[in-house]
């Protein structure tokens, strides 16, 4: 134990207590914790926060139980179209990339603007075309197909007005996004906050949403706070919600817990559904959600180590 700590989400949705059987539960579970245990062992071992959200970002996105990398959704085109975005609170520095098909790890890709360009965010075959000259991993897009998400464009290909609410591969119609983040408290005091996703399912091609936007889906400031969001991204960045929870903190003295409820009603307000993790530079984590369900998981600074589903 130290003074570090992380957070992790798998996306905020509308599952129900009881809808999802105990296996696919504690797959969820499981896999939550391991991607926590990813960013800890670093944190716990003088690892910067950077590395620590972008190792547990990264073994979500290897996972094809979460809407990132293998397991994205499916555009309108049948297309697996991601979003990635990384920032660090100690230098304000921050890097993204939009709409790209072919990275593994959209997360490195993310971190390799952040750190080997002069830009903040990149898209489609430029971001690709960078990827590829910085060294990362480029997979066939069919690397990305996961059986059931694609059952579930299918099913909703058609349904040009419910492009977002797209199912899980729960047969029960429930709606969720599963984009993934984390935001971590390394041992300098520094924070760090990194988000990656596929979008919703069945967006137009070429939809960019909150995930890469610096300020609306990811934000990070030793300042104030670490900030990663999950839900209708459109609302996200109407609400600008990542960058407006850390002015509250700076500007209006609120803590945490204060300025995440404040601007998550401020979503509601709009009609947007959704969820975000948080942490301060004491520690403080706050994982509010206005959805049914929300996979999530945190290692507070006392080692207490949390995953969950549902409120
Ligand atoms: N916020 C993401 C987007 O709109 C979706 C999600 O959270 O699952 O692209």
């Amino acid at each position: 134990m130290g003074n570090y700590a992380i957070a992790i989400h798998g996306g905020a949705g509308a599952l129900m207590t009881g809808t999802v059987p105990a296996e696919k539960q504690k797959a969820y579970n499981d896999k939550l914790s391991e991607a926590l245990q990813a960013g800890y062992n670093l944190l716990s071992h003088e690892g910067s926060a950077i590395d620590a959200v972008e190792a547990a970002v990264r073994v979500l996105e290897d996972s094809p139980l979460f809407n990132a990398g293998k397991g994205s959704v499916f555009n309108c085109d049948g297309v697996n179209e991601m979003d990635s975005a990384i920032m660090n609170g100690k230098t304000l520095k921050a890097g993204a990339m939009a709409s790209v098909h072919i990275i593994r790890n959209p997360i490195s890709g993310a971190r390799a603007v952040m750190e080997k360009s002069k830009h903040v965010l990149l898209t489609s075959a430029g971001a690709e075309q960078f990827a590829k000259e910085c060294g990362l991993e480029i997979v066939d897009p069919s690397y990305f197909y996961d059986e059931e998400r694609h059952a579930q464009w299918v099913a909703t290909k058609n349904n040009d007005v419910d492009y977002s609410w797209s199912g899980d591969g729960i047969p029960d119609g429930t709606k969720k996004f599963g984009t993934v983040g984390a935001v971590a408290l390394d041992n300098h005091g520094n924070i760090a906050a990194a988000t990656s996703t596929g979008g919703v399912n069945n967006k137009k091609f070429g939809r960019v949403g909150d995930s890469p936007i610096i300020g609306a889906g990811t934000y990070a400031n030793n300042k104030t706070c670490a900030v990663s969001c999950t839900g209708e991204g459109e609302y996200f960045i109407r609400n600008v919600v990542a960058y407006d929870i850390s002015a509250l903190m700076e500007y209006k003295g609120m803590n945490l817990a204060q300025a995440t409820a404040e601007v998550m009603k401020k979503v509601a307000l709009l009609g947007g559904e959704g969820g975000l993790i948080s942490i301060d530079a004491q520690g403080n984590i706050s994982a509010p959600f206005n959805t049914s369900s929300m996979f999530r998981g945190w290692i507070n600074t006392a080692g207490e180590k949390y995953t969950g589903i549902f409120h």
